[in-house]
């Protein structure tokens, strides 16, 4: 599938017609809406801790600057190096910049969506840094050679029994049977010398705690910690809206993200570095850079989009999203697909680019519903619509039509003539037969299913109806 936003009709299409896809989806998108509804039932406090966190998440935002310069001298204190990459490209050049200082040529890395953000796995592969991905997911598609289809379960596009396949064809000493422990074993046996040897470890961040200077990881398999520690250089890269106040705030999200990406209380290792290894400790880095990347986020800041710059990449808007769930991620073709990857993509690359994107949204608002820091995704996808409205990047025929529909809804008493004078001509059209096969001028919307007729009457005269009862 080809990787750009523009293309995501075709990719969609494309996705909609492949059954392994389909089963892949069902079975991992079903399993973690179930774990979340399970885990946020039992968990009481949901709610305020919910509003804890937007409220905390916009204080910090409304004082970036303060604590990003208060991380920075805690890092500094103890011992980490700090750099400020406006773009992806510095931030790259800073990453291979140091790769070179060391003579690395071997780079293990942890998950990071920052790091696919800015393009860290191309410009390590031309700076000839062989790059070695530790998480499984990330471990599979690496030897797929596929990009991420979902921020948090990147190989979710892959069902086991395809994953099986793949480590039979590519591991040293791959396992004898699909199960998946067996896999997971095959994986260890895989990575393990490679975690020993490498040059340097790249991790992201979940959070950057600017009272102690502290970046929180966390993962499920401990890969963090094996990434950072053998190496003589540990890198962190970085978004600059990870930053949270202190260690009490960060407890906050540590509940509800676990809770959101993968409905567990917690996740099963939480990582918190403090600077490079210290006269007396037995092992860690000699070297801590860490890489903090704006790449848009200033230009958020202050205006709609702003409460975007609240997400803590846990997932749970895409696993959700019925769009996502048909499609699954490659068809956006960028970084961060699903809800939020529809806000995101247009600010970071343009809305001429992913102007698809904001319109692949049935504004359902079940992405905001379950969000655990209540991001308003449909309002600003509606937003986004609007200004591709405004700027002329909605095809002909849309504007015409949706010109139409805001001069009718200027005019109520018209409006609910014309509506009944529709869902009449729809009732004549399905003739008794109770569906409708082909809409003229709207083939798009029974290319693949039948339309329901509509029931008898508009929703206000049913609504009007029901009142009078
Ligand atoms: S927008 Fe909300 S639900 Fe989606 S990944 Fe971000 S924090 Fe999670």
């Amino acid at each position: 599938m080809k990787q750009s936003p523009h293309l995501f009709k075709e990719n969609a299409k494309r996705a909609l017609s492949d059954p392994t896809l389909k089963t892949a989806l069902r079975r991992t998108t079903g399993l973690l809406r179930r774990r979340r509804a399970q885990v946020i039932a039992d968990y009481p406090e949901y709610a305020a801790a919910r509003e804890a966190a937007e409220k905390i998440k916009d204080h910090t935002l409304e004082n970036l600057a303060h604590y990003l310069e208060m991380f920075e001298a805690n890092a500094l204190g103890s011992g980490a190096q700090v750099h400020w990459a406006a773009t992806p490209d510095q931030a790259t050049d800073i990453v291979v910049d140091i790769c070179k200082a060391e003579g690395a040529r071997t780079a293990t890395r942890v998950k990071s969506m920052l790091g696919e953000e800015i393009g860290l796995p191309e410009a390590l592969a031309r700076a000839g840094v062989k790059r070695i991905e530790t998480d499984l997911a990330e471990h599979i598609i690496q030897l797929a050679d596929d990009p991420p289809s979902h921020i948090v379960m990147p190989a979710m596009h892959k069902t086991h029994e395809q994953v099986a396949e793949l480590f039979r064809a590519k591991h040293a000493d791959p396992a004898a049977t699909d199960h998946i422990a067996a896999l997971v074993e095959s994986a260890r046996r895989e990575l393990r010398q490679k975690f020993l040897d490498a040059d340097i470890g790249i991790s992201g961040a979940n959070f950057l705690i600017a009272d102690t200077g502290s970046v929180v990881a966390i993962t499920n398999e401990g890969d963090a910690e094996l990434t950072t520690t053998p190496p003589k250089t540990h890198i962190v890269t970085v978004g600059i809206e990870k930053i949270v106040p202190s260690m009490a705030h960060a407890t906050v999200f540590l509940r509800l993200l676990a809770r959101a990406a993968i409905g567990a209380e917690i996740t099963q290792y939480t990582t918190f570095f403090n600077g490079p290894k210290r006269q007396g400790d037995a092992d860690g880095p000699e070297n801590m850079h860490i890489v903090l990347v704006d790449n848009h986020r200033t230009e958020m800041l202050g205006g709609f989009l702003q409460p975007m710059l609240r997400c803590i990449r846990c997932g749970a808007c895409m696993n959700h999203c019925p769009v996502y769930s048909a499609v699954g991620g490659h068809a956006y073709g960028a970084v961060y697909p699903g809800p939020m990857g529809s806000v995101l993509t247009p600010v970071m690359s343009s809305l001429q680019e992913a102007g698809d994107l904001p319109n692949a949204c049935t504004l359902n608002g079940r992405c905001q519903e379950v969000c655990p820091v209540n991001i308003p995704l449909p309002d600003m996808l509606r937003s986004l619509r609007v200004r591709q409205f405004d700027r002329k990047l909605t095809p002909g025929m849309a504007r015409i039509a949706l010109k139409l529909w805001g001069w009718l809804a200027a005019r109520p008493r018209l409006y609910r003539l014309g509506a009944g004078a529709g869902v009449l001509a729809l009732r004549l059209w399905a003739r008794g037969r109770g569906r409708i096969r082909r809409v003229p001028h709207a083939a798009g919307w029974t290319r693949h299913r039948d339309l329901p007729a509509p029931e008898k009457g508009t929703f206000m005269q049913q609504y009007a109806r029901k009142k009078r009862r």
